[in-house]
């Protein structure tokens, strides 16, 4: 279906940032020029919660996340960013596998599900997901979609 992608993605920031302690905010910025975007609401609603959720989970007491939504000529891309705990290096290949939990977040409660349920949501939408992380600096996943 047709999505309002700008309206949609402030309206989950908004959610989250309601949830947070603390007074966290999450910075939101647009880049490129707004364009129609065909996809399935409920499937990104979901990704963008779990990215957004991980991204303040993951980086208590450390600069706030920052969400970049870019309008490129041929996709749309979403980074979430954040400078929080990161992913150890020799564990980045196991992130999407189930029950995975990072040896250094054993103080922070979690499941090891989300980001698996993420990867196959992208893929099933046609899309593309990626990160970069270090440990003690922090964490970018970058989304990537077509238009249809
Ligand atoms: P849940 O299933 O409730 O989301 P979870 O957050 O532990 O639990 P995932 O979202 O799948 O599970 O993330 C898996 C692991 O990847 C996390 O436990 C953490 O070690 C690491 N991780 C994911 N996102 C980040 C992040 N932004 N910064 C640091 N580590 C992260
Ligand atoms: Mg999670």
């Amino acid at each position: 279906e047709e999505i309002a992608l700008v309206s949609l993605v402030q309206y989950i920031i908004d959610r989250q940032v309601r949830h947070q302690k603390d007074k966290r905010k999450l910075y939101f910025e647009l880049r490129g020029t707004v364009r129609k975007v065909f996809a399935d609401a409920q499937h990104l609603e979901h990704i963008l919660d779990n990215l957004i959720s991980n991204a303040f989970k993951y980086s208590q007491n450390k600069p706030n996340p920052v969400l970049i939504l870019t309008f490129n000529e041929n996709n749309f891309t979403i980074n979430i960013i954040d400078y929080g705990l990161g992913i150890p290096q020799n564990q980045h290949k196991k992130v999407y596998s189930s029950f995975f939990r990072g040896d250094n977040v054993r103080d922070i409660k979690g499941t090891g599900l989300g980001l698996l349920i993420v990867h196959n949501l992208v893929k099933m939408n046609g899309g593309k997901i990626t990160f970069e992380s270090e440990e003690n600096q922090g964490t970018t996943f970058t989304l990537e979609f077509p238009y249809f």
